[in-house]
């Protein structure tokens, strides 16, 4: 059950997936009463992804937090994220091809969430404590815009829409462009 089953799992179909055994994986755990059985097929893919053999869905990469941080804005703006990418993705797979290997990066602080960001397709990086209430966004490796206020949440999840119309929608460079592994 829980996270003993996901690591266990985990640990055992690494070592074989590592060493090309295998062409179907199946993840067997124990869900809680009345628990979503579909966690079964979630940790399955997010195994092949982590260990680059497919990807499923976009990656949404956040800090774990420190003692620079002490609010919890940025936790949340990565669960808002993550959410947001899983509810669209029924329809953004038929809409943006290639789109599952968008890149996002949510960070902690502005001392050592910029480097982070800047190695994701577009990536935050949210005040820590002390720091100016600014949070630079930065687009394929480049700060482009600095957001503020009570609307960052909402502003940064439309630059994320926005990223993903112009690179993956028609006319966009789709599936062309760089990929979570690069
Ligand atoms: S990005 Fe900043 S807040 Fe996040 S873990 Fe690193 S130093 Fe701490």
């Amino acid at each position: 059950m829980g996270s003993k089953g996901i690591v266990a799992s985990a640990a055992a179909l690494g070592i074989l997936l590592q060493q090309g055994i295998g062409d179907t994986i199946r993840i067997s755990l124990t869900p809680e009463p009345g628990g979503d059985r579909t966690v079964e097929v979630k940790v399955a893919q997010e195994l092949l992804q982590t260990m680059g053999f497919r990807v499923f869905v976009p990656l949404v990469a956040a800090c774990p937090g420190c003692g620079r941080t002490t609010s919890t804005t940025f936790q949340e703006l990565a669960r808002d994220i993550q959410g947001f990418i899983h509810s669209s993705m029924p329809q953004w797979k038929m809409r943006y091809p290639g789109v599952e290997s968008l890149n996002v990066a949510v960070m902690g602080c502005i001392v050592n969430g910029p480097g982070e960001s800047k190695h994701a397709d577009i990536g935050i990086s949210l005040p820590g404590t002390g720091e100016q209430p600014a949070a630079p966004v930065f687009i394929d490796g480049k700060k482009a815009v600095t957001l503020r206020g009570a609307s960052v949440a909402a502003d940064f999840k439309q630059l994320v829409i926005d990223y993903i119309e112009r690179r993956y929608g028609t006319g966009g460079v789709g599936s062309t462009g760089r990929t979570a592994a690069e």
